[in-house]
This record gives structure tokens, C-alpha cells and sequence, in this order.
């Protein structure tokens, strides 16, 4: 049976399934083939990246699933090596990404982090241009804190609609999340399951007791609680694939949600590059 997802709409239109399957650190034939059941059973978004070197995989497991490329999704990301911020090459990149998820266009493309080296003032006109072109539909950021997003939307002429940014149970994002709600931006959560993390803790799971439910399933219902919110989580692992997809299914309590809502501590991050990662606004 296909499990469907609901959609939210953002400030510029853009209609993003709230949950999508991540697939970082999926890597070869096991991310065909979780690609391609995962659109075969009701996932209508899937998140990749140039970075994740698994672009080729994902165009395959699109192709091997005969879903037609307009009934989800896309997303994929530009990381900033190689200066490729720079207007030109920004758009070569993102041409090397079509061209290897064998697609015409993504329906999400995201500057991966924010990079000094190359001012916004030229990316952002550069990105908005590939949107203008039809190389992607809409476009956003990831790992931008406060102060990007501001300098960004200077420039920007067609609507930023994603931050993707860390976010889970345990990590505080309460300034961002208050900005990017007061500038309809959505907050496109990663590691969503802290990486695992929220598997082992006793809140989490005895919720997840209350609701036949796992904890996985609670950490993801918790945060799509909040409808200005989606989720990626990741798995390789095709049995995790539908009861991820369930928990939009899953209604906590007022109570439930301010109890998880508490554990969010400021040593909460997973993931952090000291070389290249922003000042973070909590
Ligand atoms: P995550 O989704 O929080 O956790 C993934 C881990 O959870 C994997 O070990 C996975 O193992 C396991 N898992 C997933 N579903 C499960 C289930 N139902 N039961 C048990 N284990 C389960 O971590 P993430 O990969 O860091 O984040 C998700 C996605 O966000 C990434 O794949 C990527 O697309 C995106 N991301 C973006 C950035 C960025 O800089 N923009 C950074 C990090 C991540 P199995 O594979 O074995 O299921």
C-alpha cells in the first residue's frame, strides 16, 4: 500500500513534501535500490548532493523506479570547493548535477554552506539566474545562519524557501527558527534522528511506547509538528523506508511535544566543520 505524504506550501510556492529520504553516506547499488523503492512506495522527495558523490546512483534509482520525474521532488546541493560560488562556475556545477541525476531540472537547489571567500552579492544573483533558466524550480540555502540569510535576500530577486539546517531534539535553533518563521523560509531539518541518538533516549522512547510507535518515527513526528518544518532522514536500509514515511501519520500530545521539546541542550550538535561552518545563531 502507498503511503502518500502531505505537502506544505512556503512563501515562494513552492509545494515540498514534508518528508524526503536523505542519502548522504548512501553509496552505490544500496542507494539505487533505496531510491528506487522509496519512490515506488510514496516518497515524493529525495535530498542528494554533489558532495555526497552519489548524484549517478540517485539518477539511476529515480530511472529504475518509473516514477515519472514530475510526480516528486529533487533536491541537490553545491558545495563550495573548487570556488565554485563563483557566478560561472556555479552554473557549470549545476549543469554536472543535472547532468548526472539524468534530469532536466531539480526542483530544489541549495548553496550547501556559506563561503567568505566568494561574496553573496554575486552567488545569490548567479543562483536566482539558474531558477530563471529552469535548471531548478526553486532555490535555498543550507547551514546559513541569521546573518547570511539577511545578506542573502539582499540580493536575491526570486524567493529563498529552505535553510537546510541541523535540526533534531537535542539541538537548540530557536533564534533561526523564529527568523526563518518571520520570513517564510521553511526549516528543512537534517539528521533528524541525531544521527541515532534520539534511538537511545528514554523520553523519546517512552513516547514512542505510548503510540506503538519507534523512536525514530517520534523524533520525525515531533519535528513535523510544526508546519512550518520538513524532514530528511536518511536510511540505506529499505526496511526503515515506510515506517520513516508513517510517522507523518503520528499526532503527540501538547504534553508529549513539550516534553521533547525540553532536551535540547547546547552541546546538542552532530554536526559541525570548524573550517568552514558559520557562527550558529543558539
Ligand atoms: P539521520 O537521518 O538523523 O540518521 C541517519 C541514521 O539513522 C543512519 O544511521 C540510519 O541507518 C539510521 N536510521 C534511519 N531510519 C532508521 C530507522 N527507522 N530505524 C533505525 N535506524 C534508522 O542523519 P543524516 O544522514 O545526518 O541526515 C539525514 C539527511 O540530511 C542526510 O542523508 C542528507 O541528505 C541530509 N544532510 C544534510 C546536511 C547538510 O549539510 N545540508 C548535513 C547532514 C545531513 P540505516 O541507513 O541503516 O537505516
Amino acid at each position: 500500500m502507498s503511503t502518500k505524504s502531505y505537502t506544505i506550501r512556503t512563501a515562494g510556492q513552492a509545494n515540498i513534501p514534508v518528508l524526503g529520504l536523505g542519502t548522504w553516506q548512501s553509496t552505490g547499488n544500496d542507494c539505487v535500490e533505496v531510491v528506487s523503492k522509496a519512490l515506488q512506495m510514496g516518497y515524493e522527495h529525495i535530498d542528494t548532493a554533489q558532495a555526497y558523490g552519489n548524484e549517478k546512483q540517485v539518477g539511476e534509482g529515480i530511472k529504475q523506479s518509473g516514477v515519472a520525474r514530475d510526480k516528486f521532488f529533487l533536491t541537490t546541493k553545491i558545495f563550495p570547493d573548487d570556488m565554485k560560488f563563483e557566478p560561472e562556475k556555479l552554473k557549470a556545477a549545476a549543469e554536472q548535477s543535472l547532468k548526472d541525476l539524468d534530469t532536466d531540472y531539480v526542483d530544489l537547489l541549495l548553496l550547501h554552506w556559506p563561503d567568505d571567500r566568494v561574496p553573496l552579492s554575486e552567488t545569490i544573483p548567479a543562483l536566482c539566474e539558474l531558477q530563471k533558466q529552469g535548471l531548478t524550480r526553486h532555490i535555498g540555502v543550507s547551514n546559513f545562519n541569521i546573518a547570511n540569510i539577511v545578506e542573502a535576500k539582499k540580493h536575491a530577486d526570486v524567493p529563498i524557501v529552505v535553510n537546510q539546517v541541523e535540526f533534531h531534539p537535542f539541538i537548540k535553533q530557536d533564534s533561526l527558527q523564529t527568523f526563518l518563521n518571520n520570513h517564510h523560509i521553511l526549516l528543512e531539518a537534517y539528521s533528524p534522528l541525531a544521527r541515532g541518538d534520539v534511538f537511545d533516549n528514554e523520553v523519546i522512547q517512552k513516547i514512542a511506547d505510548n503510540h506503538n510507535a519507534t523512536p525514530a518515527q517520534v523524533s520525525l513526528a515531533w519535528i513535523l509538528s510544526d508546519k512550518d518544518r520538513v524532514a530528511i532522514p536518511k536510511t540505506s536500509n529499505p526496511e526503515h523506508l515506510q515506517g520513516n514515511l508513517d510517522a507523518t501519520k503520528i499526532e503527540l500530545s501538547a504534553d508529549e511535544l513539550e516534553q521533547i521539546g525540553k532536551l535540547a541542550r547546547s552541546d546538542g550538535r552532530k554536526i559541525e566543520h570548524p573550517d568552514y561552518s558559520p557562527q550558529w545563531d543558539d
